[in-house]
């Protein structure tokens, strides 16, 4: 998260705005949290452009609660088909299979489906891809076309990029990845898709709960609304999410200009037209070191580069809070560490 966010919300932990009240302690239908929730929903509306066909909701859960949302709320006239490219999209389609009936449309590896690789079955309910797979680093370089409601976890490059959400039915995102803290997952949804989950569905796992209750059928998890609405204000200051989008093309450049200009040392197997812009991922062709190259950059200050327990190699996550000056400081450290040990 930014810097400055983090001590803002620091000024403000023991008392919001002088009243002598903590965010933490506020019922969640008080009138100044129903500012905070409004202001929170309206950011992320302006910063989206997010239409009024379209709702917007707070929920719990992650990323994890959605593979099973989707299907129980999306899947009922048909098969829910999906895109699978990597480790999310591939837990989001079990998920579903466990669910309600679940189509494999497209399978890739080290790229994004082409869309004329994407076949969807005839009794389609829903195209489900993953925009950014945060763990294999390949982000969609398009979005696909479909004649069925479009559905995206955009976890991992949220509010990175401005996106046409009336092309998509449902999109969803953890908030955790680039937007605030763990605990909010956020959700925008087509209106008319809504109030058509399956029978015996639970009342909070139907989307329609959060719609028609402004996501205040129950406590929302009101700290981390918070902080995600400092995080929306600080996003709408710096530029909006066209700066966000700036900011990524030339931060994830910056490395993987040293992965293509290091002779082998590093290697990358991504398609380049789906090198993710938000987790850069490479491997060391000598993967013995990689222990030795964690240990160099701590010493910089440069921490969390291991690669996923997964996939194991390494992976620089370039959310919005990493500045173009810290991926200047990795790159430079990049370029230092394959000259010593190439
Ligand atoms: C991290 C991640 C998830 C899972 O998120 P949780 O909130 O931990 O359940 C899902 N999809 C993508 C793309 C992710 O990066």
């Amino acid at each position: 998260m930014p810097l400055e966010v983090l001590e803002e919300a620091a000024s403000e932990l023991t008392g919001w705005h002088g009243k002598g009240i903590s965010v933490l302690e506020m019922s969640h239908r008080s009138a100044d949290f129903q500012k905070i929730y409004e202001e929170c929903t309206a950011l992320l509306r302006e910063l989206y452009a997010i239409p009024h066909t379209h709702e917007v909701m707070f929920l719990q859960g992650g990323g994890h609660l959605q593979f099973a949302m989707v299907p129980l709320n999306l899947a009922q006239s048909g098969i829910g088909n999906y895109a699978v490219n990597g480790v999310w999209s591939r837990k989001a389609f079990k998920e579903a299979e466990k669910i309600s009936s679940a189509a494999e449309c497209a399978c890739a590896e080290f790229r994004a489906p082409a869309q004329r690789d994407i076949r969807l079955s005839e009794n389609a309910s829903y195209l489900y891809y993953c925009s950014n797979e945060t763990v294999n680093g390949i982000q969609y370089p398009y979005i696909p076309e479909a004649t069925v409601p479009l559905v995206a976890d955009i976890s991992s490059d949220f509010l990175s990029k401005p996106l046409p959400i009336e092309r998509f039915g449902l999109l969803f995102a953890g908030a955790q990845k680039n937007f605030g803290p763990a605990g909010l997952t956020v959700a925008i949804a087509r209106k008319d898709l809504l109030g058509h989950e399956a029978p015996r569905t639970p009342t909070m796992l139907s989307y329609e709960t959060y719609a028609k209750s402004d996501s205040m059928y129950n406590t929302p998890p009101t700290f981390a609304i918070y902080l995600s609405l400092l995080v929306a204000r600080w996003i709408k200051k710096e530029g909006g999410v066209s700066e966000m989008q700036r900011r990524s093309e030339l931060k994830s450049s910056l490395l993987y200009d040293v992965i293509d200009a290091s002779g082998g040392f590093y290697t990358n197997k991504v398609e380049k037209s789906s090198r993710s812009k938000m987790n850069v991922v490479f491997n060391l062709t000598d993967a013995a070191l990689e222990p030795l190259m964690i240990e160099e950059a701590k010493k910089e200050d440069i921490v969390s580069i291991k690669g996923h327990r997964i996939l194991g190699g390494m992976r620089a996550s370039l959310y919005n809070a990493v500045s173009i000056e810290d991926a200047q400081a990795l790159s430079d450290f990049m370029k230092e560490f394959a000259r010593t040990h190439g």
